[in-house]
């Protein structure tokens, strides 16, 4: 199942997506609203609106993100670092969160914005210390999310936080597809478009630390809760986004999250 979350008429609410097309643009998509919200059992409540009618918000209601840094041997070395022996993880705050569709303001305090395409794991239970072989249990699903960062920033100062924490420095969407087991999610091809043209492809195969070791990782160390996302790192061919670009993060049998780069007002 496909759970979106939107806003319609100044209502937000839960919806299942209901159509064949993995990308969002398709005018046949419907959204069948959820009564309540997801991540325990949940009832549909049969009244459907259009996904073209709505705003599609960040498909998750998360109290953290915990992002994962060079996890692709490719990326690694494209930044000039090597591949690191254990995961290291770094946070992004819960209002760097923007859906697809949702617009990515160019920040004034960086002239280095980049993308990098990431499969996004949406947690679906509170869990702390999870066994590898419980892993499944914990998770809720996956969808796509582009861990913007201002790349000078990055390298002039030795945290994060402003870098990669800035708003909109989280675009994640278009929904969150829950029917993809650890397996199936560990294999799927992974791309970044820049107006249309190809920055990144990758596969999710290609993560040197697994979506089991990750979770092992950071719950190890914290509490996770529903709607928590752990960013699993990107592929090779990161690069700059300028003001007007149109950047796209697709993922084989997610869907296609898409944000536009604006200036500042
Ligand atoms: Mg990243």
């Amino acid at each position: 199942m496909r759970i979106a979350r939107f806003s319609i008429d100044g209502n937000v609410a839960f919806g299942a997506v209901e159509g064949d097309s993995s990308t969002a643009t398709d005018g046949e998509l419907v959204l069948d609203i959820i009564k309540g919200i997801p991540y325990a059992d949940f009832e549909l409540s049969g009244v459907k609106v259009p996904l073209s009618k709505v705003r599609l918000l960040p498909p998750v209601l998360g109290n953290k993100i915990v992002a994962f840094g060079r996890n692709y041997a490719d990326h690694a070395k494209e930044m000039g670092g090597e591949v690191p022996e254990a995961p290291f993880a770094f946070f992004k705050p819960t209002t760097s969160m923007i859906g697809s569709g949702d617009a990515i303001v160019y920040p004034g305090f960086t002239e280095e914005l980049h993308h990098e395409a990431e499969l996004a794991v949406v947690i679906g239970r509170m869990c702390r210390e999870v066994p590898r072989e419980r892993v499944k249990d914990v998770i809720y699903g996956y969808t796509c999310a582009n861990d913007i960062t201002a790349r000078d920033v990055q390298r002039r100062e030795k945290q994060w936080a402003r870098a990669k924490g800035f708003d909109g420095a989280c675009p994640i969407g278009p929904w969150v597809e829950t029917g993809l087991d650890i397996a199936a999610a560990s294999d799927l091809a992974i791309q970044c478009t820049v107006n249309g043209e190809q920055r990144q492809l990758g596969s999710t195969s290609q993560m040197i630390h697994s979506i089991e070791d990750l979770i092992v990782n950071v719950t190890e160390a914290m509490t996770l809760l529903p709607g928590d996302v752990i960013l699993t790192g990107t592929p090779a061919g990161v690069g700059p986004l300028n003001v007007g670009d149109e950047v796209a993060v697709t993922i084989q049998g997610i869907g296609t999250l898409t944000n536009k780069v604006i200036k500042r007002g």
